[in-house]
């Protein structure tokens, strides 16, 4: 039996309402194993701006720091959408992957069978899909030296990597490759920066401790192009800072939609904060629409990842494999042959039921 505490911040918009739902799933797994989760619940983004002024408040810091994991929402939405604002709902979550040293983004994409039709690509291309980005997050490109001039004639960001940054990154993408198909493409712009030689060298030494995974290397450019002429050829995929964010949306659109993505951010010990990748979806918020599938599969992430519980991890993921594959979908995965569809607590009770 595990006890665990979790800082559960909701955020805003369909943030709130996905969270209910993935507490939900989240009770039942510990009813059915005998598992205790605690919940501190906290405020960060559009919603702490409103009551505390700052987007992630001391408070929501502390509670995280006495948490096992963190399960995020969303945050934003119209009323703070102002990017010359000082505070910005999105201030909380950068803050928090730092104040943390989250610096491994960990993306799983599948393609459900049931789904292919959701997907604008050919279904024979499609079958067996189901990788996983492992994103530098803390470092490269968004994080290098940098010059803004916004009235000037020039402007520079430095991509700039040190060895021990991809080291640790290159290391959580080994391990998981280790639980997986056993095979690592690191993406990286070797014939033409630096760092990326740097990068590409490093990952090379860090591969000496995993005889048993398969490592390739593949340009950003032909990686792009590879996502979608032979996604299911790739198992983890390893990918700079700036090179991750891009190819992670690209291949999104292999799930069938943006409501369908989970995403971890890990540092060094077990303690992560688990989010889906959506935001906060106003043109849906409080409507029940939203589908909760991204952060019902955070979920899962949490309990593989933070916790150790692998059996209960793939419990929540066949659970809602077999409701999509059951024809129960949400708006944003129906089409004119969908039946019906499910609001967001119907999709979640399908879960529960087959949990
Ligand atoms: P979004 O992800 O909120 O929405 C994009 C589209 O996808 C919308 O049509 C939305 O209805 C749909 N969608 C998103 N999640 C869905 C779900 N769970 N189920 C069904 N449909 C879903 O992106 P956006 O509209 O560009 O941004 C809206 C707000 O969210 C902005 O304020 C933005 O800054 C913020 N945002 C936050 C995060 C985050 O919290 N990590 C990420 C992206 C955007």
């Amino acid at each position: 039996m595990v006890k665990a505490t979790l800082t559960v911040l909701p955020g805003d918009g369909v943030g709130v309402e996905v969270m209910a739902s993935a507490q939900r799933v989240l009770d039942a797994i510990g009813k059915r194993y005998g598992h205790e989760f605690v919940y501190h619940e906290g405020l960060i983004g559009g919603i702490a701006i409103d009551k505390t002024g700052v987007a992630l408040p001391d408070e929501t810091i502390k509670l995280a720091e006495q948490s096992d994991a963190v399960l995020l929402g969303a945050v934003g939405g119209p009323k703070w959408d102002n990017p010359t604002a000082k505070v910005r709902p999105e201030q909380g979550l950068l803050k928090i992957r730092k104040h943390f040293n989250l610096f491994a983004n960990l993306r799983p994409v599948k393609t459900y069978p049931t789904l292919v039709h959701r997907v604008p690509l050919r279904a024979d291309l499609l079958a067996g899909v189901d990788l996983l980005f492992v994103r530098e997050l803390t470092g490269g490109l968004y994080f290098g030296p940098r010059q803004e001039q916004e009235d000037g004639d020039s402007a520079y960001d430095t991509m700039l990597y040190t060895v021990p940054e991809v080291e640790r990154v290159a290391h959580v993408a080994f391990r998981a490759a280790q639980g997986r198909r056993k095979k690592v493409t690191s993406v990286d712009k070797a014939n033409v920066l630096a760092a990326m030689r740097l990068w590409r060298k490093t990952v090379v030494k860090v591969h000496e401790d995993y005889a048993d995974v398969t490592l390739e290397h593949g340009l950003v450019d032909s990686c792009a192009m590879h996502l979608l002429t032979r996604p299911a050829s790739f198992d983890v995929i390893l990918a700079e800072n700036m090179f991750g964010d891009i190819l992670s949306d690209e291949a999104s659109v292999l799930a069938g939609s943006l409501g369908m993505l989970p995403s971890a951010s890990l540092g060094d010990g077990r303690f992560g904060l688990y989010e889906p990748v959506h935001g906060s979806a106003p043109d849906i918020a409080g409507m029940k629409k939203a589908n909760p599938t991204g952060m019902i599969l955070s979920v899962a992430m949490m309990l593989r990842y933070s916790l150790g519980l692998e059996t209960e991890a793939n419990t929540i993921e066949l659970a809602v494999e077999s409701a999509l594959a059951d024809g129960i979908v949400t708006a944003d995965l129906a089409d004119a042959q969908t039946k019906t569809v499910a609001n967001t607590d119907e999709f979640t009770e399908a879960v529960l039921a087959r949990l």
